[in-house]
């Protein structure tokens, strides 16, 4: 049995992988207070938890029990978590961004159910064979997990990867998958949702343009769209997402995953 990260921080993508175990007996297991949802690969099993960015640091045991020739096997691990160090900042934001309109917060209900159905997908294998790449190569601006203070309060916590762009410049997919959202959202302007199953799916906001349709396959590095600064935003960025088992997490950790 196989866990990556090592170590982990709260709000990272945790795979776990058995291998040499009976293909036709689904593994059984627990993360922690997390249920293990394995899916078949190539190699044998794999199984993606998202921490939550609450989780405190400390051991969480893992344990899995498999089949392998007939016999049941109980695989016993742990992993270790330690602290985030998310960054705390105080936010600046105008006066329309404070108070949305009736229209706005209507339109931000529809995006929700929206949004709700494109990560309500069926489960599925995974529908990708390589490792995730990034979006696009260019600076982090803003990392996951940044804490948004507004008046001394915790206005909001960051649960996606800034990456620097300007309008206009290329935006492509991390990895093999099905679009599963393609939407003007309020919020997060022009967006894109892909699902590659084992629970993951990325998410691409703030475009100008849209390269791809919802339904659509789409191949790693197939451009999905353009940078833009649609939405609830001062400037044009790619805010990168990934989410699993309905948490968003890291998009880095995803990154750091061997799939292999
Ligand atoms: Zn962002």
């Amino acid at each position: 049995m196989q866990v990556q990260p090592g170590t982990a921080r709260p709000g990272d993508a945790v795979l776990i992988t058995v291998r040499g175990v009976d293909s036709a007996h689904e593994p059984q297991g627990r993360l922690g207070g997390f249920e293990l949802d394995f899916h078949p690969f190539p190699g044998g099993w794999q199984a993606l938890v998202g921490l939550p960015v609450e989780t405190t640091d400390g051991s969480l045991e893992l344990s899995v029990r498999a089949v392998a020739e007939a016999q049941e096997l109980d695989l016993q691990g742990t992993l270790e978590v330690i602290p985030p160090g998310f960054r705390s900042s105080e936010l600046k934001v105008s006066k329309k961004f404070t108070s949305p309109s009736k229209k706005q917060r209507d339109w931000s209900r529809r995006d929700q159910a929206a949004f709700d159905a494109a990560f309500g997908q069926e489960r599925s294998a995974r529908l990708f064979t390589a490792n995730f790449g990034w979006p696009r190569n260019d600076d982090v601006t803003a990392p996951f997990g940044d804490l948004r203070m507004f008046n001394g309060k915790k206005k909001s916590q960051h649960f996606g990867v800034d990456l620097n762009g300007d309008t206009g410049d290329e935006a492509f997919a991390s990895n093999d998958g099905k679009v599963v959202l393609q939407r003007e959202c309020f919020g997060s302007g022009n967006t894109v949702v892909i699902f590659h199953g084992l629970g993951l799916y990325t998410a691409y906001f703030h475009l100008s343009r849209f390269d791809v349709k919802a339904g659509q396959k789409v191949k790693k590095g197939q451009r999905i769209g353009l940078i833009g600064k649609t939405g609830r935003v001062t400037g044009p960025h790619l805010h990168w997402g990934a989410k699993i088992g309905g948490r968003w997490v890291d998009a880095l950790s995803v990154l750091g995953l061997d799939f292999q």
